[in-house]
């Protein structure tokens, strides 16, 4: 098939494949800056890095879009066991995590199917609520930790035990509320911690343990980071890319999400110099803030620019994209782009994964629910076990391939390029009530209807 961008293809691959701006990037932004974490100086930092990056790139319009948000700081937590022998259990408190002193028995919900919380019935009540972190099976869709601890909660738990399903990678953290304190106290634990409080339960008999958990949540400010390569033709319209660049407190967090990001600037990188005159519609790059603690960032840019969402053909989620794993499409419930991308996978003799799905737990999500087409980089086709090295300690840049940061930039420049270049997008902004029409009956949603629950909860209890 001829492909009608060939010569811009291979300035871009070639400029791409023969450098190091991505490893140079990322080494900075993991191991300067840490885990730019909401209200780490390493969070500042990035986001002026982005500025500066965006403005050597050429782009146009570079800007910091600062909000307000509820940061929130560890202090120190214990978990002690008190019965029915006397040891201390390593763990860590999760994002969110109000103070609290707790001494209740466990309930163990083992991989914490919905089923699994019926089964549990009223044991919860008042008790510490083990769950692990691997997707249950034969359920047919994840269940992601926030809809484990909301159902946790409305089963009345005192507190909420997350243990990680990898051998060897210690605790698995991730936020329990969004933007705000949680309503109770949630910790993890390591595989082999919680196997063993696994073990001790089933030999001798219901445990009792004793959490002391103290942390701050605060109002700060965080910022977006955009910039922009105007159009030449397509006046008022925009495709846009975007990556979260908060990592966990506890973590680089090199692959989620920051090898994603890298791969958006290096796109920003060659765009600029290879496609900038010829590109029909605009380019938008942003780097959003604090998404680890609610999808704060692309909520607030949502809010900010609900006049101009009608502009957006469509945003290229980069979370976590420059990790290992194929990288093509996953497009939320539009079946209308099918026909173009398969063409363009055609039109690069490219082998792309691509399909359907969807997902509530990254920045698209706030867009989709606004009517904006939306997809994620990613593989349609990969079944999803777990996070991996994801959201623990040891997500660090030693585990980031050069040739994955080059996959996804690659793949994410051709296909920007020839969205920004197509005349007629297919694609147009939903109502709220096509979106609701989408989202009702999508599994994968089932968290927004659980979190209703636990909004409810959490007024009568606040
Ligand atoms: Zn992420």
């Amino acid at each position: 098939m001829a492909n009608p961008y060939l010569e811009i293809d291979r300035l871009m691959l070639g400029d791409i494949h023969t450098a190091m701006d991505q490893m140079d990037n990322l080494t900075v932004l993991c191991d300067d800056f840490g885990s730019r974490f909401g209200g780490t100086e390493g969070e500042r930092s990035a986001a002026r890095f982005f500025v500066d990056l965006f403005k050597a790139y050429g782009l146009k319009n570079v800007r910091r879009e600062p909000y307000t948000y509820a940061s929130w700081t560890r202090g120190a937590t214990t978990l002690e066991l008190v019965e029915p022998v006397k040891k201390e259990i390593p763990c860590i408190a999760l994002p969110y995590c109000p103070s609290a002193t707790i001494e209740a028995e466990m309930v163990d919900v083992g991989d914490a199917a919905p089923a699994d919380f019926e089964a549990m019935g009223r044991r919860g009540r008042g008790k510490l609520v083990m769950v692990t972190s691997r997707p249950p099976q034969g359920l047919g869709r994840n269940v992601h930790r926030s809809e484990k601890y909301a159902r946790s909660a409305l089963g009345g738990a005192a507190g909420f035990i997350f243990m990680n399903h990898y051998d060897g990678r210690g605790p698995a953290t991730g936020s329990i509320a969004d933007n705000r304190e949680a309503l109770i106290p949630g910790i993890s634990v390591s595989k082999e911690w919680g196997s063993y409080l696994q073990r001790l339960q089933s030999r001798r008999g219901p445990i009792r343990l004793k959490l002391k958990t103290r942390n701050r949540t605060r109002p700060r400010k965080s910022w977006n980071v955009i910039g922009e390569l105007p159009g030449n033709r397509l006046d008022g319209q925009w495709v846009m890319t975007g990556c979260h660049y908060d990592g966990h407190d506890i973590s680089q967090g090199a692959m989620d999400p920051i090898s994603g990001m890298v791969a958006i600037l290096e796109s920003a990188r060659v765009l600029s110099r290879y496609a900038k005159d010829r590109i029909g519609c605009g380019i938008r790059f942003i780097a959003f803030g604090t998404e680890e603690i609610g999808l704060i960032g692309a909520k607030e840019y949502v809010k900010a620019h609900q006049d101009e969402l009608d502009e957006i053909r469509l945003l290229v989620n980069m979370d976590s994209a420059g990790g290992a794993g194929r990288k093509g499409l996953i497009v939320h419930r539009r079946p209308e782009v099918d026909a173009f991308f398969e063409n363009a996978a055609k039109e690069m003799a490219y082998d792309m994964p691509y399909g359907q799905g969807m997902s509530a737990f990254s920045d698209h999500f706030p867009f989709f629910n606004a009517g904006v087409p939306t997809c994620g980089m990613g593989d349609a086709e990969a079944t999803f076990t777990g996070r991996g090295f994801g959201h623990t300690a040891f997500d660090t840049m030693d585990k980031i391939n050069l040739a994955d940061l080059r996959e996804a930039a690659s793949v994410l420049s051709r296909l920007l390029l020839r969205v920004a270049c197509e005349e007629k997008w297919p694609a147009k902004r939903w109502s709220s009530r096509q979106v609701e029409r989408v989202s009702k009956g999508d599994a994968n949603l089932e968290i927004v209807k659980v979190e209703a629950d636990l909004e409810r909860l959490y007024r009568r209890r606040r």
